[in-house]
C-alpha cells in the first residue's frame, strides 16, 4: 500500500492557533502549479525498488493550507499528471480537504466528476464564539450549510473536523457539536484538542494580551463525551483522534501510522520511503528552488532501527490495532523486543495497555494520555 500526499499551501486568511505552513496571497498560485507539476514528475520513481514492480497508488490526499481555494481546472491538470507518471489503484481514495466557505452544490459536483471521493470538512466548531475564539473565517451556520450540501453531494465519503478544549466551550456545547455530526450522515469523525503551538498568533494573544489559554481538565473533559458520544453511536475509535463508521476508516493515514512508504509533494510536505524520511522545503520560494534540481536534493534521514522501533510506538499505539508480536519481531532487534517487553509489564498491571491475543494496545478510554506511556516505552541510545 503507498500514498501520495499534495500540500496546497494558500489560505484566504491565518488563523490563529494554525502552524501549518501557508501564505495568505493567492498571487504565487501558478508557480506553485507549475513547480507541482514538475515535482510530480521528477519524482515519479519515488516507489520504485530495483527488479520490483511499484504497487499502485491507494491514496492520494490533497491537504493544506486550503486545498479547496483550488480551481476545478487547477484540480484536474494536478490529477491528470498524477496519473501520467504513476500507477492508480482502481480503488484509489481520494480525500480533499475543504474549508466550508468553499463548500457549494456546484463545487462538490465537480469534484465528484474530477474522481474526489472524500471530503475531509474542516468545520471545528459548531459554536460561533468558539469559532471566534479560533478565528475561523466562517459561522456555525455556514458549518451547517456546508455539511449539509456535502452530506447531499455525490461523494458519499465525508469526514469533518473538530476542534475541542476551546475556552468557554461548555460540556454540553461540546456534546451538542458532536451530536450533530453522529446524527447526520458523516461517516467519520476526526477530532483535535485545541493546542497553543510556540509563535503561534494565539499563542502571543495568551501571553500577551491576556486570552484565555486552554485548559487541559477541560480537554480531558471534552474527550471523555467525545469518545462517549462516538461509540454509542456506532463509531469505531480506530485513532486516539479519529472516529469511524464500519468500513469507513481513512485509507491514507491508516497507512501513514501502519509505517506504509508515502510521497508527500509541495513546500513542507514530508516522504518516506521504507527506510528514510525526506523533507520538501517549507518556504514556497526555497521549494522551487529545490525542485529547478533534478534530481532534487531534499533534506534525508535514514532511520535507524531505534528510531523505527520509536515511531512504530508513537504511531501504532495511538490505534485501536496497536502493536502485533508480529509487528515487533519485524520492527525490532531481540535488544528491543527485550526493553518493550520489560516495560510493557507495568503498564499492563496498571490497565494502561491491553493484551488482546498477541496485540498490546491502549484501551480507548486511556488513549489521551497515551503520550506518557508511549514515552515510557520509548528506547533512548
Ligand atoms: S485554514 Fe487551516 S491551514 Fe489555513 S490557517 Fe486556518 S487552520 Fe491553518
Amino acid at each position: 500500500m503507498s500514498g501520495i500526499y499534495i500540500h496546497v499551501p494558500f489560505c484566504r486568511e491565518k488563523c490563529t492557533y494554525c502552524n501549518f505552513f501557508s501564505v495568505t496571497t493567492l498571487s504565487r498560485k501558478a508557480l506553485w502549479l507549475e513547480t507541482l507539476l514538475k515535482e510530480i514528475e521528477l519524482r515519479r520513481q519515488f516507489f520504485e525498488v530495483e527488479n520490483t514492480v511499484p504497487h499502485p497508488i491507494d491514496t492520494l490526499y490533497f491537504g493544506g493550507g486550503t486545498p479547496s481555494l483550488l480551481l476545478t481546472g487547477e484540480l484536474e491538470t494536478i490529477l491528470r499528471t498524477i496519473k501520467t507518471h504513476f500507477n492508480l489503484s482502481k480503488n484509489v481514495e481520494i480525500t480533499l480537504e475543504a474549508n466550508p466557505d468553499d463548500v457549494t452544490a456546484e463545487k462538490t459536483d465537480q469534484w465528484s466528476e474530477l474522481g474526489i471521493n472524500r471530503l475531509s470538512l474542516g468545520l471545528q466548531s459548531f459554536d460561533d464564539e468558539a469559532l471566534t475564539y479560533l478565528s475561523r473565517r466562517h459561522s456555525a451556520a455556514r458549518a451547517l450549510e456546508a455539511l449539509e450540501t456535502a452530506l447531499t453531494s455525490g461523494i458519499n465519503n465525508i469526514t469533518a473536523d473538530l476542534i475541542y478544549g476551546v475556552p468557554g466551550l461548555s460540556a454540553d456545547q461540546w456534546r451538542s457539536n458532536i451530536r450533530i455530526l453522529t446524527r447526520s450522515k458523516v461517516n467519520h469523525i476526526s477530532a483535535y484538542s485545541l493546542t497553543v503551538e510556540q509563535k503561534t498568533t494565539l499563542d502571543f494573544q495568551i501571553r500577551k494580551r491576556g486570552i484565555p489559554a486552554p485548559d487541559d481538565e477541560q480537554a480531558a473533559l471534552h474527550y471523555q463525551i467525545l469518545t462517549e458520544e462516538a461509540t454509542a453511536s456506532g463509531f469505531e475509535h480506530y485513532e486516539i483522534s479519529n472516529f469511524a463508521r464500519p468500513g469507513y476508516r481513512s485509507q491514507h493515514n491508516s497507512a501513514y501510522w501502519s509505517g506504509k512508504p508515502y510521497l508527500g509533494l509541495g513546500p513542507s510536505a514530508h516522504s518516506y520511503n521504507g527506510t528514510q524520511r525526506l523533507w520538501n522545503p517549507s518556504g514556497l520560494q526555497k521549494w522551487i528552488e529545490a525542485m529547478n534540481i533534478d534530481p532534487p536534493q531534499l533534506e534525508a534521514e535514514t532511520l535507524t532501527p531505534v528510531q523505527r522501533y520509536n515511531e512504530m510506538l508513537i504511531t501504532q499505539l495511538r490505534t485501536s490495532d496497536g502493536i502485533s508480536e508480529k509487528m515487533l519481531a519485524q520492527t525490532a532487534s531481540p535488544k528491543l523486543i527485550e526493553h518493550f517487553k520489560t516495560e510493557v509489564q507495568q503498564h499492563i498491571n496498571q490497565g494502561d495497555i491491553e493484551l488482546v491475543g498477541s496485540c498490546y494496545r491502549i484501551p480507548s478510554h486511556k488513549l489521551f494520555t497515551s503520550d506518557a506511556i508511549v514515552i515510557n516505552l520509548m528506547y533512548a541510545d
